[in-house]
């Protein structure tokens, strides 16, 4: 990619080294501290790019779906004083406000296009270890999530190279997959789409309740799609041979089958929530090849 010229986004938090990580929570890093049976297979499924794991966490057997169900409250639970940093200047501060930068101004040119409205931009929290979030304590180890709470994206950067070194998924386009997908799912709390799935949730049982988050995961992939297709559109230098198959790569490496595969070492279908490799693949591609959020009706398709 070729971000030079890619404003920076202003909605950008940086947390890091805030302290957070030590507060109670777990790490999974380096360390094997888990000893809750339930807390490891929560992780194992909600690893990488989760809507909010306290759904998986707090509701899935119990059938309630826990802190996820309720946009409603606690909209705001962010200090207003704690105003977005923009002084860290590494790299990879500076690739995260770029690229969020990018889909705040292509979403808006699609909202604007599509639904005749503007595009309310999420906020961008990087954080090492964990932090508190209006979905709960967010980890580290849960990989990128997207709390509709607060409406918020949370990122410990460290997944970056986790993503790399274990699962052969590097480049910047991989990178900013990652972002982009966790703002297709702010995109899905803007239309509505996750309140609908929420109101479901409720009446069904956990491996249906799978199935229907497997269906919201492909479509924030086919939305990331959307923005790539849109933003390389509005400026061809954006994206650079090799770029999409770099995505497509990261979104194979991460399909449930591999995870299971690679983590628990066998396949369970019914656990899957994010669908499997070639299922990312295809719904990723799909928006990368069209642009339209017309073809992204997960929820529609017969087949996935
Ligand atoms: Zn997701």
């Amino acid at each position: 990619m070729r971000l030079d010229d890619e404003a920076e986004s202003r909605n950008v938090e940086d947390r890091r080294g805030a302290g957070g990580g030590g507060g109670g929570g777990f790490r999974i890093g380096g360390g094997r501290s888990i000893g809750i049976g339930t807390i490891v297979i929560a992780l194992a499924a909600a690893y990488f790019f989760g809507i909010d794991p306290m759904l998986i966490l707090n509701g899935g057997s119990t059938g309630q779906s826990g802190s996820y169900s309720q946009p409603q409250t606690q909209q705001r639970q962010m200090d207003p004083r704690a105003q977005p940093q923009a002084s860290a200047n590494d790299q990879d501060a500076v690739f995260v406000r770029r690229v969020l930068g990018n889909t705040e101004r292509t979403w808006q040119q699609i909202f604007r296009t599509r639904y005749n409205q503007d595009y309310p931009a999420p906020k961008l929290v990087l954080f090492s270890g964990g932090t508190a979030t209006a979905c709960g304590a967010g980890q580290s180890a849960m990989g990128p999530f997207y709390c509709p709470n607060d409406r918020t994206v949370y990122i410990d950067l460290s997944f970056y190279r986790e993503l790399r070194e274990r699962f052969g998924a590097g480049g910047d386009f991989a990178q900013a997959y990652v972002i982009a997908h966790e703002v297709g799912h702010h995109v899905q709390n803007v239309l509505g789409v996750m309140n609908k799935v929420d109101a479901a949730r409720q009446r069904m049982s956990r491996e249906q309740a799978n199935q229907l988050s497997v269906r919201v995961e492909l479509q924030a992939d086919c939305f990331a799609g959307v923005w790539a297709n849109v933003a390389q559109k509005n400026n061809a230098k954006l994206i650079e041979p090799g770029d999409f198959q770099e995505g497509l790569n990261a979104a194979g490496a991460i399909g449930d089958d591999r995870l299971q595969k690679q983590t628990q070492g066998r396949v369970v279908p019914e656990a899957f929530t994010h669908g499997t490799s070639v299922q990312r693949q295809r719904w990723l591609n799909r928006g990368l090849a069209t642009g339209d959020l017309g073809q992204c009706d997960t929820f529609g398709a017969k087949t996935l």
